[in-house]
């Protein structure tokens, strides 16, 4: 039997560098529905058709290659995404949909023809960089099965891009002025259905316990909000300490009792991340009286998400009383924790096993497009370790060893998912 092609899925990686806004040293910047978006599709088309599969393109921009069955139950479903966060690694997304790519390759270059259908996917606006609605692709994909319409489709989401656009406007001026014809169809049927992904695991746990293969027992919940604090700003000379309203040191203390809270009770469970602040007036002169920011909690247990969530309020009324500061707090995310499919996760846990390749158990703290499957079929996750846990950065590396391990495992995965349907 032939390995994955390790040569050839690195040089479609390295490819995939270069169509991007920023040179690819500085980062890949990718972003959905760009000129550099739609030379990924396009390159992944012309891969997918050149490995034989037929190709479709839904107007989100989400393309699916499709290695027809002999005997269709249902259709096997691989791939990731193909947008970025701006100056992102090579790897995150794009491996996944090249691992696909690849196994259907290795599928016909072993002259195996499954019973079931086997769909490649390239994903659109996962990071929703454009949009700032992650998984916007993989959602409209889902809403296209869930709704009632069948297969004339769901309407575009009705999302507008950081810029105040209307999301189908951008996309349908994008085609008209590069005259792109694409059938304006959903690119999946309603029918049996499995999607196994394949990803970098964007942590350090992996490589920390020296292990080839993780296969993903759950993706975290998630809840993001932001925090507004006022006060009172004033002169940094003449307002004594104690008679201070400081919102930035009310912030830094929240900040710091919350973040040694979730590392003394839920450290293997749960994180906290302030990402952003802002400090108002912002003047190196002036006592803060204002201070937003945002609070990011992914946790393992709803419940555990909800006690963080109420510590971290806890901490703000502390503030407030003790300061006499106004407070306000907006909601920007909440997911619940999305297991992934009992079935899957043993079947993998076995390839593992006659591969001989050292794999483990891992929860997701990263949201990815399988939240989205998870909802409409049996989903599961196949992590690679990546150097150092590092991702969303041009450091981001994943080895070749790495890719290929993953890539067999896809390969052999796949092979006994085709007994399974219909079954
Ligand atoms: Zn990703």
């Amino acid at each position: 039997m032939k390995d994955a092609d390790i040569g050839r899925m690195l040089e479609e990686i390295r490819q995939l560098t270069e169509m991007s806004a920023t040179p690819p040293k500085e980062g890949i910047t990718r972003v959905s529905w760009t000129g550099e978006y739609v030379e990924g599709t396009d390159f992944i088309k012309r891969r997918m058709q050149e490995a034989g599969l037929e190709v479709w393109e839904d107007r989100m921009g989400n393309v699916c290659g499709c290695l027809r069955g002999e005997n269709p139950k249902g259709s096997i479903l691989s791939g990731s995404h193909l947008d970025t966060v701006h100056c992102s690694g090579a790897f995150d997304g794009v491996m996944g949909v090249i691992c696909a790519l690849e196994t259907a390759r290795l599928l016909q270059e072993n002259g195996i023809r499954l019973q079931n259908h086997y769909k490649v996917l390239a994903m659109a606006e996962e990071e929703g960089t454009r949009t700032e609605h992650v998984l916007a692709g993989s959602t409209y994909i889902r809403s296209c099965l869930e709704t009632t319409a069948g297969v004339s489709g769901a309407e575009l989401p009705d999302l507008e891009t950081k810029d105040g656009k209307k999301l189908w406007e951008v996309i349908r001026g994008y085609k008209e002025a590069e005259k792109i014809k694409v059938p304006e169809r959903p690119i999946l049927q309603r029918e049996k259905m499995v999607y196994v992904e394949v990803h970098d695991e964007q942590g350090p746990v992996l490589e920390r316990n020296e292990m080839e293969i993780g296969i993903v027992d759950q993706i975290r919940g998630i809840l993001n909000f932001e925090i507004c604090l006022r006060g009172i700003s004033g002169h940094p000379g003449t307002v004594p300490m104690s008679e201070r309203r400081d919102c930035s040191l009310a912030a830094y203390e929240i900040c710091l009792l919350a973040s040694r809270y979730v590392r003394e009770y839920f450290d293997q469970e749960a994180t906290i991340t302030f990402g952003e602040m802002e400090i108002r007036p912002g003047s190196s002169n002036c006592i803060p009286g204002e201070a937003v920011f945002t609070v990011d909690i992914r946790f393992r247990h709803q419940e555990t998400g909800e006690m963080i969530e109420q510590k971290v309020m806890e901490l703000v009324r502390g503030q407030q009383e003790k300061l006499g500061l106004y407070a306000t707090c907006s909601m920007h995310m909440c997911k619940e924790p999305t297991p992934l499919d009992d079935f899957l996760k043993k079947l993998i846990g076995g390839v593992c096993i006659r591969q001989k390749r050292k794999g483990m158990r891992i929860d997701s703290g990263a949201g990815h497009d399988a939240m989205n499957f998870a909802k409409i079929c049996p989903a599961a996750m196949i992590f690679s370790p990546c150097k150092g846990g590092v991702s969303h950065n041009v450091q981001e590396f994943v080895s070749e060893k790495d890719i290929q391990n993953v890539t067999n495992v896809l390969y052999e995965t796949i092979l006994e998912l085709d007994k399974e349907i219909g079954k």
